[in-house]
């Protein structure tokens, strides 16, 4: 019994294949730029799946693609880093083709999967898998299953609008919770800041061409007066739209992934600190907070694992 999942990322396409105990056994990728139609590219995947799988029988395949998803029928309905992609009916596409059976999730609900099944969220009951990435993405595990809501729509946590008179997000409202606390948001805040006061944060900044939030962070452990303001605010936001999380859906567990979690040590004692201060008493000692424990693969291995 052998499945493959498969990652359509905004700049690469991974694909694996994984045995029966959910041991990866083969792994290939390449760049998505360079093929331009939706068919084209599922051309490129199914021959990619083929290979990776080297001739042993599957059972099926996962696959986690960006933007908004109909899981029910495997269709993308926008895929935001595939310009091109709009209504794709992905699932019946690659069945015909492979003749298996395809399922198909949103990445951050595949990557929640993934970290429920396989990663920090293993042994939890309800966990809140969130990424801190270039947006906040997010994914729901309830009573030990995948949370997709009526439309598989749901998870959208980090539109959750935190303060209706903030900045534009690019969905379109004011004042998203990505708007505050994802990696952007801290590059930005950054960039703002330095306009008034000078900052290490340049020159660490100054080799990768502009300001992110690792440099941000990498200030805060050097003191840096900017940084320490600019990451004390992030952390205060993300704590925010934890709680919201927590009187939400009473997790045991909140798994935190993306790049942002990469700052370890200079966010995780912070964050829980700042989630405890601002939580309604009687949920404090309910939850933990924890870094994700699977990193680029996180989501094919999720849109596997819907076949264990
Ligand atoms: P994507 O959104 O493309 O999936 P990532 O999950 O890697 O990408 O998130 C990118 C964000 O993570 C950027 O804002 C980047 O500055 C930030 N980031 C990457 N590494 C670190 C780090 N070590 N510490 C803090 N932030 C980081
Ligand atoms: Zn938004």
């Amino acid at each position: 019994e052998f499945v493959v999942g498969v990652d359509l990322g905004g700049t690469k396409i991974a694909a694996a294949l994984f045995d029966s105990e959910g041991q990866l056994l083969n792994r290939e990728q390449m760049e998505t730029a360079g093929a331009q139609t939706a068919e084209e590219v599922v051309g490129r995947i199914t021959a990619m799946i083929r290979s990776v799988s080297g001739g042993h029988p599957l059972r099926g395949v996962g696959m986690a693609s960006p933007g908004t998803v109909n899981s029910r029928e495997g269709i993308v309905i926008h895929g935001t880093n595939l310009p091109e992609w709009t209504n794709v009916p992905l699932k019946a596409w690659m069945e015909r083709e492979l003749h298996t059976e395809v399922q198909v999730l949103n990445d951050a609900n595949a990557a929640a999967w993934g970290e429920y099944v396989r990663g920090a969220g293993r042994g939890s009951t309800n966990m809140v898998y969130v990424t801190l990435s270039t947006g906040i993405g997010s994914g729901i595990v309830l009573d030990g299953k995948l949370f997709l809501g009526s439309n598989s729509f749901a998870g959208e946590l980090g539109h959750h609008i935190i303060d209706p008179s903030g900045p534009r997000c690019n969905c379109g409202s004011h004042g998203c919770w990505e708007v505050f606390a994802s990696g952007t948001a801290i590059g930005h805040a950054a960039s703002q800041r330095m306009l008034d006061q000078p900052s290490v944060i340049r020159e660490l900044a100054a080799a990768d061409g502009g300001v992110n939030a690792k440099h941000v962070f990498e200030a805060k452990r050097l003191q840096d007066p900017v940084a320490v303001e600019v990451i004390d605010r992030a952390i205060y936001y993300m704590a925010l739209g934890l709680v919201n999380v927590i009187h939400s859906f009473n997790p045991d567990r909140i798994v935190i992934g993306g790049g942002v979690s990469r700052a370890g040590e200079l966010l995780f004692p912070q964050l829980r600190e700042m989630t405890d201060k601002l939580v309604m008493p009687s949920y404090l000692g309910t939850y933990e907070i924890v870094p994700a424990g699977l990193r680029d693969d996180v989501g094919l291995v999720g849109a596997a694992a819907l076949f264990r």
